[in-house]
């Protein structure tokens, strides 16, 4: 029987586990997502948000020519912030795509231009061997020249149409959000994350569960509380973020605010370093940081040298 359906966008269903949309792919690199937002087709316009481990620069640009062609490179890269595992894979990739502009919020410039490295990464809160290994996570600064811009004022996002950026402090001081009104497709990077226990993705279920940022990095808690308060009123019903399976379905709002309102007790490591007090920050860097928790310290001996080891094996190189 003939039928009308050809013509039919993709439901949720057909879209990978990673995916948050039928023009924003997703894709895990390891342990951290990077999302791939344009129409599926070969010369299509594209832009890719965040750039993952250095590791993963050949799956870029392999998932990238299978949805826009081969020889098409991203009209600009979008930053939700500059952490190791968000960037990574940059220095490779902008040797290959040497005009694509960089772009993310004023108060990342520091650690993506060489000027501060991140504050240090917290281990005392816990949770499992991410937190536990995360003291000798690179913080930075990388530096990427005048290849990475500014994001405009007024709240556009460079080549995405229909989409806004949102300063979503706390985890990063200049961690940005990107999110669509017209579908209402929010990519959070490291603002909220996500783990979906159930291997069926399409419907949302009650095992799924939102998380907070990745704790070992978060500076300021009271705001990324707040940060995810203000992605909640955004009412999103298909989010993409930096770690863990895309969550799709119009639960989505609840379960913000369900992930605010026990945001305190369940969220914020009890005795971390940045828990009671944060860590200040400006455009130039770290202004003044509470001290670290007793234990970190005698770690820091020979830090330097398995930094160094990490950030080569991980982060790519400095540019000196
Ligand atoms: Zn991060
Ligand atoms: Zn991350």
């Amino acid at each position: 029987m003939e039928t009308q359906t050809t013509a039919k966008p993709k439901t949720d269903g057909e879209l990978e586990a990673y995916s948050v949309a039928s023009d924003v792919a997703g894709m895990k690199i390891i342990f951290v997502n990077v999302f791939f937002v344009g129409e599926p087709r070969p010369g299509s316009p594209w832009v890719l948000v965040d750039a993952g481990l250095s590791l993963g620069a050949g799956s870029i640009r392999q998932k990238a020519a299978e949805l826009f062609g081969e020889n098409n490179p991203p009209k600009a890269i979008l930053l939700t912030h500059g952490h190791f595992d968000h960037v990574g894979a940059l220095e490779p990739l902008l040797k290959e795509w040497t005009d694509v502009p960089i772009y993310a919020h004023p108060l990342e410039m520091p650690y993506l231009r060489g000027k501060s490295n991140y504050p240090p990464p917290d281990p005392a809160v816990g949770g499992g061997a991410m937190a536990y290994m995360s003291w000798m996570f690179p913080t930075g600064p990388y530096d990427f020249g005048d290849r990475v811009r500014p994001l405009p004022e007024d709240g556009s996002v460079p080549e995405l149409n229909g989409w806004r950026w949102i300063h979503t402090p706390g985890h990063a001081p200049g961690h940005v959000s990107f999110f669509r009104e017209g579908d209402r497709v929010l990519l959070a990077g490291d603002a909220f994350t996500a783990t979906n226990q159930n291997s069926a993705f399409s419907v949302m279920t009650q095992k799924e569960e939102l998380h907070g940022p990745p704790a070992y990095f978060t500076i300021d808690w009271q705001a990324a509380k707040r940060s995810i308060q203000a992605l909640a009123a955004l009412n999103p019903t298909s989010a993409g973020t930096g770690h863990g399976k895309a969550i799709r379905g119009i639960q989505l709002p609840q379960m913000l605010d369900d992930l605010v309102a026990h945001f305190d007790s369940r969220e914020v490591p009890e005795g971390g370093r940045y828990a009671k007090q944060p860590a200040h920050t400006d455009e130039e860097g770290i202004v003044d940081m509470p001290s670290p928790v007793s234990y970190h310290v005698a770690r820091a001996v020979g830090i330097g040298l398995i930094v160094g080891t990490v950030m080569y094996l991980f982060g790519g190189r400095r540019r000196d």
